[in-house]
């Protein structure tokens, strides 16, 4: 039986950012974004003040708020049904500085995996390590990756909604991720259907 190697992103696929982010912009800057009107790839929203981007992006190098940010809803259970299918690359652009604190995040919310990656060139890490389906959510990142070949789940989010790509499947969250692995995941047929179908 094959088995598969999946890619899995860091921010906004398995740590839940943009809820905590905004509410600490909200308290800050005095006012009242919601989660459909942050940034969008065609460049409009909220991080066009330049104070909030500042703040914002400074967000990602702090270890005390990343620490307390909490598990994307469905995550543990959608890794431990990765686990069952293959191999599970952890693969992030943070700074290497942040992998102590990032190995600990993970090991505290029980998150299943077998490795992970500190690296921006997510491509060069999918042909090392043989990886055929990635989890992503930044669209520079996926359209490179299904660019190369590589298959990717596109955890939905106001940033990425201008992205169509042939292989790049737009999912709503984990929920629905698992339900479309559903038929991978189970004793029977699953072996005619990876032969015959593939992975989506
Ligand atoms: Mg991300």
């Amino acid at each position: 039986m094959p088995e598969f190697v999946f890619g899995v992103d860091v921010d906004s696929v398995l740590v839940e950012l943009t809820g905590p982010v905004l509410s600490l912009l909200n308290e800050r800057f005095g006012t009242d974004f919601g989660l459909e009107d942050p940034v969008t790839q065609s460049g409009e929203g909220w991080l066009l003040r330049e104070e909030i981007r500042d703040f914002y992006w400074g967000l990602f190098h702090d270890e005390a708020f990343l620490a307390k940010a909490p598990p994307v809803s469905g995550c543990q259970e959608g890794m431990r049904c990765l686990r069952r299918l293959g191999r599970i690359h952890i693969v992030t652009a943070r700074l290497p500085a942040l992998f102590t604190s990032t190995a600990k995040w993970l090991e505290t919310n029980g998150i299943p995996y077998d490795e992970i990656i500190f690296a921006s060139d997510k491509v060069a890490v999918a042909a090392e390590h043989g990886i055929g389906h990635f989890l992503e959510d930044t669209p520079e990142q996926a359209l490179a990756l299904a660019e190369a070949g590589v298959e990717v789940f596109l955890f939905d989010h106001p940033w990425n909604r201008l992205l169509e790509h042939p292989r790049v499947r737009r999912v709503a969250g984990w929920s629905e991720l698992i339900a479309r692995l559903a038929g991978y995941d189970q004793d029977g047929d699953t072996e005619t259907q990876r032969g015959t179908k593939g992975l989506v």
